[in-house]
């Protein structure tokens, strides 16, 4: 069959974009089968099926196509535009992650060069970005896993590449949740094991930054993976212990305020440490984090979390307090302006969480009893006012009292239901 032309399309094929356009896989299925049917025709603007299907968002319509042979990098589109870009605008992850794994390239760029992951935050897709940016293929490690020239035994045993990749692959960049990762798996909780994950690391880290692209995200994000496995390979070597003692490290909050100053140290530390100076990347981390004053924010953590995943912030989301983890639904039942995954990341985090908590919680029944004060002054008061006033207390409610109070002994947890968390809460 000839080669793919711009808009010369069999009346199947033309059929064929046309089921896709509604959906249905049956049909697309039996199309596909036929003869007179290219996976890869083109239509006059150069888009594939695969092309139309990812735009449209329909995951299981790219699939079909994957398995028929859709080829992932075609790049004849009018505008350059990939399918990977074609997802990230269509904003759906699972499509954004289905072509990353059939090999789609992430340094393509469309006729304003653009890649996908800068197309996705274009159009305001900051999950696809965040996918994007973060994928590091499992065939990328395995490389390692192989020995070579003369080398008599791989960088990284091979067993190590499936627990490694897991770390590598995750976007929670919390300490706390990378070093529960490390414990996961015994394999790795060894200071042998991990020594050597850390050079795998660094070495990735270096080709990131030696590629014609240059991928400063990526190789940062190496970096930091590569200082965390350091701590915690000292941490086993120093301590001849497990690595609890090193969570409850990063977890401790300081006496005025509950704030994990080792953890913030730590962070900034590590991307200080990035050893190409001249990345931009790196400049501009040290450029947000420098002028903060250690408890103000932004966190070094939310700063390098926005430069690696995209991800804006931690206000608006159910963030566990302890691991970092999006989805977070039980709240501390004193206070309640705390929230964490489960029983488990309270109970790591009641150790230091307990000198505050009583505080937190006269703050919060303060705040509460101040607007319903002022709810009832203002009752009589246009709508648009009250709104108003609304967002000032929650500019207050951000600030922190710094008065010492006792500890409670006991704790509980709670489902948190339609609530807003603690620091958006009115
Ligand atoms: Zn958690
Ligand atoms: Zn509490």
């Amino acid at each position: 069959m000839s080669a793919p032309k711009k808009g010369a399309l069999s009346c199947a094929e033309r059929e064929l974009l046309e089921v896709l356009a509604a959906g249905n896989a049956q049909e697309a299925s039996r199309l596909l089968g036929s003869r007179d049917v290219r996976v890869n025709c083109l239509d006059e603007y150069g888009m594939t099926p695969l092309m139309h299907a990812a735009y449209k968002g329909k995951a299981d319509l790219c699939k079909l196509l994957l398995q028929h042979g859709a080829d992932v990098n075609c790049n004849e589109h009018e505008h350059g535009y990939t399918a990977l870009m074609f997802a990230g605008l269509s904003g759906k992850t699972d499509i954004a992650w289905m072509m990353l794994e059939a090999g789609a390239e992430t340094d393509a760029v469309n006729s304003v060069g653009r890649t996908a992951a800068q197309m996705a935050a274009f159009v305001g897709q900051h999950d696809c970005v965040t996918v994007i940016n973060n994928f590091f293929s499992r065939k990328r490690l395995d490389y390692y896993t192989i020995a070579q020239g003369l080398e008599k035994e791989p960088k990284l045993p091979p067993k190590l590449a499936g627990p490694l990749h897991k770390i590598i692959m995750s976007t929670n960049l919390n300490p706390v949740k990378m070093v529960m990762l490390v414990m996961d798996n015994p394999l790795l909780s060894d200071a042998e094991a991990l020594e050597k994950c850390r050079k795998v690391m660094a070495l990735i880290c270096e080709k990131c930054t030696k590629q014609q692209d240059m991928n400063e995200v990526l190789a940062m994000k190496m970096h930091y993976i590569g200082c965390l496995l350091q701590k915690c390979s000292s941490f086993l070597r120093e301590h001849q212990d497990q690595l609890d003692g090193l969570i409850k490290s990063l977890l401790k909050g300081r006496e005025s305020d509950g704030f994990p100053v080792f953890q913030e140290k730590f962070i900034r530390e590590s991307i200080r440490k990035f050893p190409y100076c001249d990345a931009t990347l790196l400049q501009q981390l040290v450029r947000s984090i420098a002028p903060v004053e250690i408890g103000h924010d932004p966190t070094a953590l939310s700063v390098l979390t926005q430069a690696i995943t995209g991800q804006m912030g931690f206000m608006d989301a159910d963030f566990c307090t302890t691991c970092g983890e999006k989805g977070a639904e039980k709240r501390c039942s004193i206070c309640k302006t705390v929230i964490y995954c489960n029983q488990e990341c309270q109970r790591l985090h009641w150790f230091t969480h307990k000198k505050v908590c009583k505080r937190l919680q006269e703050q919060r029944e303060k705040r509460e009893a101040e607007s319903a004060k002022q709810v009832e002054n203002q009752a009589k008061e246009a709508e648009v006012n009250k709104a108003l006033e609304e967002v000032t207390s929650n500019v207050e409610n951000l600030s922190v009292d710094q008065r010492e109070t006792a500890s409670t002994s006991d704790v509980q947890t709670e489902t948190v239901s339609s609530e807003a968390i603690p620091i958006n809460a009115h």
